[in-house]
């Protein structure tokens, strides 16, 4: 569901709620018709009610009545073109096509108690890029120097803020740090970890946060935390294979395992 920003152009604002209601009360309906309780299933047979909800149905342009079959269809429908919509605002919709469809990393949204819920409210403006940075404001007033305001160095992006600010950056780091322990920790029961071990090759030296190994391979672990906007992830994890690639063949080779893996 996008989130409104209550723009004063109503249609840019995407938060139409008639539809979640109307969908609501013809689902209700449906059950209460078929309900064995014959008073509860007069009520709703009755013109009155009837006309209410094919007056709803027709709103959402279904036909009525309607079966819960087709009441669920025409909600992914209508859910369908809230996405389309929203992935084509020009600036709501950064990183919508990388987390629309992945339960893994919007997981935080349906764990309620993970976040405070200011934290929460900040979050959502974060992944939707509805956060106020100076750059966003810029585009409503124009006054508005869009430099960042806590290093003064470069324009005040969401994607400066969380990944090059310097002021940001010791957060940056812990997050990478904390993401790392749990790895090593979630790890450390069924197989060998060396933490940030130095790896020699072609005379350099290279650090990855973790080489894992059992008997069956050795994967080398470089943890990126990395803003998700277009091909970024993809971007930041091909880096991490080039760079540890004959890195961890070299570690193959040396430790006499079958198979050698770069995890980004
Ligand atoms: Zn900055």
């Amino acid at each position: 569901m996008p989130f409104c920003t209550h723009q004063e152009n109503k249609e840019d604002c995407l938060l139409e709620t008639y539809p979640i209601v109307y969908l609501a009360a013809l689902r209700n309906a449906t059950k209460a018709a078929h309900s064995n309780n014959i008073i509860v299933r007069n009520a709703i047979l009755k013109k009155r009610s009837n006309k209410v909800h094919g007056t709803y149905a027709a709103a959402l342009r279904l036909l009525w009545p309607a079966t819960n079959k087709q009441i669920e269809k025409r909600k992914r429908e209508i859910e369908q073109g809230y996405k389309k919509e929203w992935s084509q605002l020009i600036t709501q919709r950064q990183g919508v096509e990388n987390f629309a469809q992945e339960p893994l990393s919007n997981a935080w949204l349906s764990r309620n108690n993970l976040l405070r819920s200011s934290r929460l409210i900040n979050a959502i403006k974060l992944r939707t890029n509805t956060y106020p940075t100076r750059t966003t404001m810029k585009k409503a007033h124009d006054d508005i120097v869009p430099i960042c305001r806590t290093c003064g160095n470069t324009d005040e992006t969401l994607d400066h803020i969380l990944g090059q600010c310097i002021t940001t950056k010791a957060k940056h780091i812990k997050r990478h740090n904390e993401i790392v322990d749990l790895l090593k920790d979630r790890l450390a029961a069924t197989n060998r970890i060396l933490v940030k071990p130095t790896v020699e090759y072609n005379g350099k030296r290279f650090k990855p946060d973790l080489v894992i190994t059992n008997e069956e391979r050795i994967i080398v672990l470089d943890v990126t935390v990395q803003y998700e906007n277009k091909n970024f992830l993809v971007e930041a994890a091909k880096e991490k294979i080039d760079k540890y690639s004959n890195k961890a063949n070299k570690l193959k080779r040396n430790l006499n395992v079958p198979e050698a893996r770069v995890v980004p």
